[in-house]
């Protein structure tokens, strides 16, 4: 999907965009500008990646590298994975607004595209809801993340009686993320270096019965609805669910 820099946004009718100017629309057909942009810029530009707008169920694939699968572009950060290729962010200056697709990171990033320099004087002045990104410890890591922080059986479900083996717990969760989910943690606390995890989000298509029978099998809670600020994270997953499932 090529537009060119700073031309009206128009790829999705969305109230709120209009009038906003396109920023980094990249395509193989049509050279682009590169250069150098600051790390700290590049920082901003992931934060506004967790916090995504025009979330669409397919993924753009980068044409000018051959390593994006079908789940898109992945990113990993002290935040989790995230998948670009299927959302957009934006970057608000005090009279534009300007629309990029998420591939942005990436681009700039793998690809040194240099984006139009008012967009980078608008995104160093804007102010990114950091939030999310504070959260931590309090915050979401994805599982294979958390396991790596575990030190024992209690770092999940800690008050949970009779208590399974962390190794059991691992196995079941790698089970549903075999099955095409995506499994995160909520860290309570960080003990001593140990993170402690007292719920579960699973990023899925599939709808809520599906896990029942995990929450049963492991003494949860049950499954519920994911809140607005893990929905946010994992929209960036492209996962239509998010469902969580907590230990009192
Ligand atoms: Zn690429």
């Amino acid at each position: 999907m090529y537009y060119p820099d700073l031309s009206l946004y128009e790829f999705l009718s969305d109230p709120r965009s209009q009038g906003a100017l396109n920023v980094g629309w990249l395509d193989i057909g049509h050279p682009f500008t590169t250069g150098t942009v600051t790390e700290e810029a590049l920082q901003k530009i992931l934060k506004l990646c967790m916090l995504p707008v025009n979330q669409t169920r397919g993924f753009h694939d980068c044409q000018f590298c051959g390593k994006c699968g079908e789940m898109g572009v992945e990113i990993k950060s002290i935040h989790g994975t995230i998948a670009l290729g299927s959302a957009e962010i934006r970057v608000k200056a005090s009279d534009k607004t300007y629309a990029a697709p998420n591939l942005i990171y990436h681009y700039i990033k793998d690809h040194q595209y240099l984006p139009p320099n008012e967009f980078l004087v608008a995104l160093e002045n804007a102010v990114v809801d950091d939030s999310l990104n504070q959260n931590i410890p309090g915050g979401i890591i994805p599982a294979g993340r958390f396991f790596e922080l575990a030190t024992d059986d209690y770092c999940i479900a800690p008050n949970l009686e009779p208590h399974p083996p962390l190794g059991v717990f691992r196995e079941a969760i790698a089970k549903i993320e075999q099955q095409g989910a995506r499994v995160f943690c909520e860290v309570a606390d960080i003990d001593d270096g140990a993170a402690i995890c007292d719920a579960l989000l699973i990023a899925t298509d599939q709808p809520i019965d599906a896990f029942n029978e995990f929450a049963a099998e492991f003494g949860a809670d049950g499954a519920q609805a994911g809140d607005g600020q893990s929905r946010k994270l994992m929209e960036c997953l492209g996962r239509p669910n998010v469902w969580r499932i907590p230990w009192d």
